[in-house]
């Protein structure tokens, strides 16, 4: 540490400190960032495996209709025109995402927007007539009463079933609430308004933000506080609430994620950033392939399978489960960190969400504004 005393002390490394350091230093503020992890950029991350930038936690596309977010992200990288547009394998089917008219053609062997609406309404009218008039039971009864028979056999169940580690009749309906589809021959996944990926990758653009802030890694944060007291005014917390209160509540649950990343000797091994696999057979649900996403060129390619897992306390948290008793639990907690007087709780891991990146960053423009007082979308 160069310093004995900073106005912050500032948990995490990922994106949503990263725009509080940069604020913060613009108005002169000294902060020193700690992470558990060895690197920076938290969930982020990109490192360089064979000359080609690897997304370490997971595929990560940058897309946003938010514009000071917009604009504010393209002050530290230049985004390419990356547009994502999965594909998804079904046995040995392979069809367009999202659900849209490539889909639908291929499933039906159709051309036109009408001829795929009668099939839809046909197949929904019969999942109505199964589901009675009751309300639907259970995820599987929700899907097909959204989109019917086909689409769900072959795009929906499976690869659901994979990501809750449970079969479709046994999970709640309002996991899905609409499954849109799209009636225009479109393979473009998002529907934001701004999209791509920042050229040169994640972990460079955050550290761009991180600037001449001071950064200390593979640090505990319990550890560092019990050794350092007095090491800064306010705390900017952006791991885990219920580690932060030593679980006195209980633990707040996820979902988590495997990764097998692999160097692979082809120069292009699937023609396409992101694969989905959606039959329940095949255990993982995606395949990346990390040069698609810049476009960039190697003789060899890296790959790597997700494998969506059971989370239990240690493991690495992805997705929390915003189900009764943890939106519940996260509340007691939050009234608690209320009370913690020169610590704020920020980020996805403070707040228990599952934020993408661009609202994370408004998130953290919400810290900026009642912290340092600067108001990033005016
Ligand atoms: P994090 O990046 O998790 O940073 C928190 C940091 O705090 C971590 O580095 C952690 O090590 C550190 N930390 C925690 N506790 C402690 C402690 N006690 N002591 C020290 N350090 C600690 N968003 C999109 O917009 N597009 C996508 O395509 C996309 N894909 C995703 C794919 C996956 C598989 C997942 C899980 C998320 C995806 N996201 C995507 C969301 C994106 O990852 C998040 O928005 C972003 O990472 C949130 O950043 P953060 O700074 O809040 O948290």
């Amino acid at each position: 540490m160069k310093q004995s005393h900073y106005d912050y002390l500032v948990v995490g490394a990922g994106i949503s400190s990263a725009v509080f350091v940069h604020e913060a230093a613009k108005l002169g503020k000294s902060c020193l960032i700690i992470d558990r992890r060895d690197h920076i950029a938290g969930n982020i991350y990109t490192e360089e495996v064979e000359g080609i930038n690897v997304h370490r936690y997971g595929a990560h596309i940058f897309h946003t209709s938010l514009r000071p977010v917009w604009d504010y992200v393209n002050q530290f990288a230049e985004f390419n025109n990356y547009v994502n547009s999965p594909v998804a394998v079904y046995k040995d089917e392979l069809y367009n995402l999202p659900f849209n008219m490539n889909t639908f053609s291929k499933m039906w062997g159709i051309r036109t927007p009408a001829e795929a609406v009668e099939i839809i309404e046909r197949q929904k009218a019969e999942a109505a007539e199964l589901i009675g008039n009751g309300e639907p039971a259970n995820l599987e009864e929700q899907a097909l009463s959204l989109i019917g028979r086909d689409v769900y056999v072959k795009l929906v169940k499976g690869y659901t079933e994979k990501q809750w580690g449970r079969s479709c009749t046994e999970l709640p309906a309002d996991i899905i609430k609409r499954l849109p589809v799209r009636l225009t021959y479109d393979n473009n996944y998002f529907n934001d308004r701004w999209q791509g990926v920042p050229m040169g990758g994640y972990t460079t653009m955050v550290r761009r933000m991180f600037g001449d802030a001071e950064i200390q890694l593979s640090t505990e944060y319990r550890e560092f506080k019990e050794q350092n007291p007095d090491i800064a005014d306010r705390t900017i917390y952006c791991g885990p609430i219920d580690e932060y209160f030593d679980f006195k509540l209980g633990t707040l649950e996820y979902r988590s994620l495997r990764f097998e990343t692999e160097t692979v000797e082809c120069e292009n091994w699937q023609g396409n950033a992101v694969v989905n696999y959606t039959e329940r057979e095949v255990p993982y649900t995606r395949i990346i392939e990390h040069k698609h996403f810049e476009k960039q060129e190697s003789p060899v390619s890296v790959i790597t399978r997700e494998y969506p897992a059971d989370w239990k306390p240690g493991d690495e948290p992805y997705y929390p489960i915003n189900d009764e008793r943890n939106s519940k639990l996260y509340a007691e907690y939050e009234q608690l960190a209320k009370q913690e007087g020169n610590v704020v709780f920020a980020g996805r891991l403070g707040g228990y969400k599952y934020y993408d990146m661009d609202k994370a960053i408004d998130a953290a423009f919400d810290l900026v504004k009642d912290e340092l007082g600067i108001d990033l979308r005016a």
